[in-house]
């Protein structure tokens, strides 16, 4: 397999398909979580669901960078973008995050402050070449996969000698928020959810390598199957999480052979680590403060910490109380539960950052999946 196509192949999704009926033991149910948010959009987007018999169900999980910031995060990029020698570099999808008071980066353009969508740290970094009289600073946010661009773009900042480039950190890491889901960590709900296997994000582990995923394995007795974006990719990991079960054996196994490697990608890990240190705390949308479970700069990088060198202090901020991000995004409830899902709250209106990113499962399922959900609701009632 070389091309995108064959990764799409009908045929042979249809045979994984069967694989999985007929090996899925119809007595029991089999709750599997794909952690990532491109997972989420490939199941929505190429209807996996539908394929997969009604006893194997998958779980969204809080995979998507967006959608876990919390609102007191973009509260504070808000308030430094209104700064006037500010100028608040972000991607497109973090534009309309609502923030508190229904605030949100692109009603704080209209009003006037100086926000600009990129599309890499590097387009930051021109920026902040280019006009040297204001103040760049880049919001970074993302999982492992996009903590290392910002880690170069902080050493291009030094080896250029820019004094007017800094960052407002949101880098996150993925086994902590594994470890809150599976220990039922969240916002004021305690009941774990029940997952018997994760699907494991592609890209992070391109980074992280394999083996951050074996206590899971190991100390909790849940498989983790790393998987590739593409639908054959996800169904395979399916089926061998699946087998998994059958067979009674959690191990951490690797679908994504041709990108992950046990180890990961050690360059960009000694990047980071050289640029950046753990935070003792952080929030995540939905499942509150976690320990140890993001990042910010090592003190030597402190001139680049835009939270020091603006004085940002965050604010706590409640999440709209209609919206259900929180027990979405820790896999206690599907999108449809949600009372606002496709009536106030459409991707054109979100009113929770899961419905804003198309990595989040409201936007997905909004987007691809809304006419199906019922067909497999009346799919699961014939079984019964
Ligand atoms: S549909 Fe909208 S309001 Fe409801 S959980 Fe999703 S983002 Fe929040």
């Amino acid at each position: 397999m070389k091309y995108v196509d064959e990764y799409r192949d009908g045929a042979l999704a249809r045979s994984i398909a069967a694989g999985i009926a007929r090996e899925a033991n119809p007595n029991r149910t089999y709750r599997l979580m794909e952690f990532c948010g491109g997972h989420t959009h490939a199941i929505s987007r190429y209807g996996l669901e539908d394929l997969l018999p009604v006893n194997v169900r998958l779980i969204h999980g809080p995979g998507c960078p967006v959608c876990v910031l919390p609102m007191a995060r973009v509260d504070m990029a808000i308030a430094c973008s209104r700064l006037p020698e500010v100028t608040l570099a972000a991607y497109g999808d973090l534009m309309r995050v609502p923030g508190s008071g229904g605030s949100s980066l692109l009603k704080a353009k209209a009003e006037g402050a100086d926000i600009r969508m990129v599309y890499s740290t590097l387009d930051a970094i021109r920026i902040a070449e280019a006009e040297p009289g204001r103040e760049v600073v880049f919001f970074a946010i993302g999982f492992e996969t996009t903590t290392p661009p910002t880690a170069l773009a902080i050493r291009s900042a030094e080896k250029k000698g820019l004094k007017n480039f800094s960052i407002l950190c949101n880098h996150v890491m993925t086994p902590p928020a594994m470890r809150a889901i599976l220990d039922g960590a969240s916002e004021g709900d305690a009941t774990p959810v029940l997952i018997e296997g994760f699907i494991g994000p592609a890209h992070v582990s391109t980074v992280i390598g394999t083996h951050p995923y074996e206590p899971f394995a190991r100390d909790d007795r849940k498989p983790v199957v790393i998987a590739g974006f593409e639908p054959l990719d996800v169904a395979q990991a399916i089926l061998m999480l699946v087998r998994q079960i059958n067979e009674g054996r959690a191990e951490v196994e690797n679908q994504y052979i041709r990108a992950v490697t046990p180890s990961g990608n050690l360059k960009a890990q000694a990047e980071v680590a050289a640029v950046f240190e753990t935070r003792e705390s952080f929030e995540w949308r939905g499942l509150g403060f976690l320990p140890r479970s993001a990042l910010k700069l090592r003190p030597e990088f402190a001139a680049y910490d835009a939270e020091l060198r603006f004085g940002l202090a965050e604010a706590l901020a409640k999440d709209n109380p209609a919206c259900e991000c929180g027990t979405i995004l820790r896999g206690a409830k599907a999108p449809r539960a949600c009372k606002l899902f496709g009536t106030v709250c459409t991707p054109d209106t979100p009113m929770g950052s899961c419905m804003v990113s198309p990595e989040g499962a409201c936007a997905a399922h909004w987007t691809y999946g809304r006419f199906r959900e019922r067909a497999r609701a009346d799919r699961r009632k014939e079984v019964a």
